[in-house]
């Protein structure tokens, strides 16, 4: 990976600037990356819009203006206008939201590749954000989600200790709560195009394989988050359709590539 970029849309209150440049730019150079990250304010109050650009890439980054064209758009609250969000978003390119149910997201959006989480509700779990609160903080759930997504799209990976590291070099407290919101959120990212509350799936999207060169090494069964690829006793695997949300890690985590995730809005694989 020469360098990829990413902007975020969240509102004041939120944390979208200390989980930029406090979390996500520290972890990512402790990983050896180059790193640039900054925000931008509408107005630096509480619900006001904010944007975070961040570039990161194994090169040297000499351009320093605003991310026009990013690969991935991170939007931490649905309240803000899509238009806006997703503007310049390339076909292809990767969204993840904060929502309990990004499902209208496909079907307004389907040149995109819609991951989701519900980050507010693991912030209000983990006592870290008030139920009450329009504009409660959840920039660890979304960080975790975010570090989830970079695996599938970009194979980069943190290590734990390190993801502990820079938390417990960034937080003042609740260090506990946060680290397990990180987590939480790791293990919630869905592909918005999962199953449907009424078992069908989305025909765009699938996982197909694992085919002739697996080593049948149990990797994508144990990383699966949603237990959704049984191995029988004579060692056949089978994915669930039913239980996978089309995430990806099992695609991320095939040292052989036998496995393919339909990302695209006519059905090829990619
Ligand atoms: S895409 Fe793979 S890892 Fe994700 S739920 Fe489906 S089978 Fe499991
Ligand atoms: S991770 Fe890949 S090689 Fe390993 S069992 Fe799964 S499909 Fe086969």
């Amino acid at each position: 990976m020469h360098r990829y970029s990413v902007r975020f849309h969240g509102l004041g209150g939120q944390g979208l600037k200390s989980m930029l440049q406090e979390m996500v730019a520290p972890l990512l150079m402790r990983m050896g990356f180059s790193v640039q990250a900054f925000p931008f304010f509408g107005g630096e109050r509480r619900g006001a819009a904010v944007i975070g650009y961040l570039r990161f890439g194994t090169k040297p980054i000499t351009t320093h203006s605003f991310i026009e064209e990013p690969d991935m758009v991170v939007l931490f609250d649905e309240r803000i206008a899509m238009e806006h969000a997703v503007h310049n978003l390339r076909p292809g390119s990767i969204l993840l939201v904060n929502s309990p149910d990004a499902r209208h997201l496909v079907e307004h959006y389907p040149q995109f590749t819609i991951f989701s989480l519900n980050a507010r509700a693991i912030s209000i779990k983990n006592t870290i954000g008030q139920n009450d609160d329009p504009f409660l903080v959840i920039n660890t759930a979304m960080a975790g989600a975010f570090l989830r997504v970079l695996e599938i799209v970009a194979n980069v990976y943190a290590h734990d200790h390190d993801i502990t590291a820079v938390l417990e070099g960034s937080l003042s407290k609740k260090i506990a709560e946060n680290t397990m919101a990180v987590h939480e959120g790791k293990d919630a990212v869905m592909n918005a195009s999962g199953p449907r509350p009424d078992g069908s799936t989305d025909p765009r999207f699938g996982i197909t394989g694992p085919n002739d060169r697996c080593t049948k090494c149990r990797l994508c069964h144990l990383f699966c988050p949603k237990r959704a690829i049984d191995v029988s006793a004579d060692d056949v695997y089978t994915i669930a359709g039913d239980r996978c949300n089309y995430c990806g890690i099992c695609v991320a985590v095939c040292p052989r590539d036998a496995l393919t995730l339909f990302t695209n809005t006519t059905g090829e694989t990619s």
